[in-house]
């Protein structure tokens, strides 16, 4: 169920109505839109009683939402989510294009530096790196945990770029949620639903990828279950699904593309880096990632592919990852974005 109110409605109407809802038991999720404030209900078993919502002041109307998704759905807000990074000028979601990019895993303190100062000198504003590792193989390097979050909050310090990092489990959460600026929740723990509602506790961005296997409704069910716990800074991203191709590590669906931004309001980047697993085939994926309406992008870089102790094939070069910058911000302003390099932060945050 979802209250509309009228445009003119005072917060404290938006208030009186929050309070209402929670009164007959429900939670309340004030949208605030362009134009005028909707308020999602969760909570209910079945149909939400209405009691007196319809006349209570400030309220244009209630109307029932049916589809599974309510608080990711477009039906509750219409205008596309900008997560914003406070004290500087970065957001995912909105006109411009936001560029993550670094290391599959955090190595070294030496390999994080290098590679953060080449993607901060090609543009990007955020940086990514693993420092908790979900590996098929409990042999496979794991991460280094907490020294990895130290060095990217340095990184963080040094160059302005904001942290994307991933949290494993419910340890790793709080430890990720205390260094980084987006929680990452792996393909694989996509439907780790106690994660995601934990996740949804915090006030931090949260970046959930899509599953292996995952269907377009199961993908906004996770991101469902965060805002359902009242984080609404949530971003989607699509790094491709598991297929009977084999000339690929996996298929990189760019069609969920025009199909979210139909039906949600969250912002949608791409790794062209884990969807198809193959270096040759990052440019151009990611060429149409932005072609096809993305958000943004989100690259693994190494300097020495090579000698990576995780997804070195699919790690594009430092040079490579600049030559994708010049070709993005070629491509953006024909679908009417834009690509501005770089991070200013603001000297008081
Ligand atoms: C990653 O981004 O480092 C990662 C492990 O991705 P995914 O969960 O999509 O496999
Ligand atoms: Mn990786």
């Amino acid at each position: 169920m979802l209250v509309v109110m009228k445009a003119q409605a005072t917060p404290e109407q938006i208030q009186a109505v929050c309070e209402a809802i929670e009164g007959l038991g429900y939670r309340a999720h004030p949208m605030p839109g362009a134009e005028r404030t909707a308020i999602g209900i969760t909570g209910n078993k079945g149909e939400v009683e209405r009691g007196n919502l319809e006349s209570l002041p400030g309220v244009s109307e209630v109307i029932r939402v049916t589809k599974a998704y309510k608080l990711a759905s477009r039906d509750v807000k219409e205008e596309d989510t900008v997560v914003r990074f406070a004290g500087t000028d970065a957001a995912i979601g909105g006109k411009e294009l936001a560029i993550v990019a670094g290391p599959c895993s955090i190595e070294s303190r030496e390999q994080a530096f290098t590679i953060a100062s080449k993607v901060v000198a090609a543009g990007a504003q955020f940086f990514r790196g693993g420092a908790f590792k979900p590996r098929t193989s409990p042999y496979a390097f794991q991460g280094l945990g907490l020294e990895a979050l130290r060095i990217m909050a340095e990184i963080r310090e040094q160059f302005g770029l904001r942290i994307v990092t991933e949290a494993l489990d419910t340890e790793s959460l709080e430890q990720v949620a205390e260094w980084a600026d987006v929680i990452q929740i792996g393909a694989r723990n996509m439907q780790n639903f106690s994660l995601l509602k934990k996740a949804g506790r915090l006030r931090k961005p949260v970046l959930v990828k899509r599953g292996l296997s995952a269907t377009l409704d199961e993908f906004l069910m996770s991101a469902e279950y965060v805002m359902s716990e009242g984080n609404y800074q949530v971003i989607l991203c699509e790094r491709g699904v598991r297929t009977f191709a084999d000339h690929a590590r996996n298929t990189l669906d760019l069609s969920i593309i025009p199909a979210l931004k139909k039906v949600s309001h969250l912002p949608i980047l791409i790794d062209p880096s884990h969807g198809t697993g193959r270096r040759d085939s990052v440019l151009p994926m990611a060429r149409a990632a932005v072609a096809a309406g993305a958000d943004g992008v989100m690259v693994e870089v190494h300097n020495h592919p090579e000698a990576a102790l995780s997804d070195g094939p699919q790690s594009i070069f430092p040079d490579q990852f600049a030559g994708m910058m010049n070709e993005l911000e070629q491509i953006a302003p024909v679908v009417g974005r834009t690509l501005t390099r770089g991070i200013r932060v603001s000297v008081e945050a």
